[in-house]
């Protein structure tokens, strides 16, 4: 976003929160230019970073996709609708809360598998399984051993 009080073209966020239910980001940035400090308010939806693909592609945040990519790895477990959209909820507060224009996606994979890990143990290992693309049977072993020395 550009400076209101100089003609600097890109200004640094430092602080971010949701208002307003969650519809709405209060923002502080300051400029790098002249340091001047403003506070925008932007509607939530039009925040949304887009996210960077490990080919450098770039593309907008998929709500859906990664609802469907969370319902593929509970799939007959014991997990509510309410705790998944909780878990989207959490997921997308913390891309918005980010303040950038652009994330990578395995920043959103990480965060995607720390809410399911929260969910379902198994559910969370299906999904990395599959994010992760475990090379061998070692390295899923890896993970569910890391699994139960966390417990
Ligand atoms: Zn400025």
């Amino acid at each position: 976003m550009h400076c209101p009080f100089c003609p600097a073209q890109d200004t640094k966020v430092i602080d971010s929160r949701l208002v307003t239910g969650g519809d709405q980001i209060r923002r502080r940035r300051e400029c790098a230019e002249c340091g001047e400090r403003f506070t925008t308010f932007e509607s939530a939806e039009l925040v949304m970073p887009r996210i960077i693909k490990a080919d450098g592609s770039r593309q907008p945040f998929d709500e859906e996709k990664l609802r469907m990519g969370i319902m593929r790895a509970i799939e007959k477990r014991p997990v509510s609708i309410e705790k998944v959209e909780e878990a989207l909820n959490g997921i997308k507060s913390s891309l918005r809360a980010t303040g950038e224009r652009e994330v990578e996606s395995t920043l959103l994979g990480e965060w995607v598998m720390k809410e399911l890990r929260k969910l379902d143990k198994v559910a969370y290992v299906r999904f990395a399984s599959v994010y992760r693309d475990f090379k061998d049977v070692e390295a899923f072993r890896k993970e569910i051993d890391a699994l139960e020395q966390s417990e």
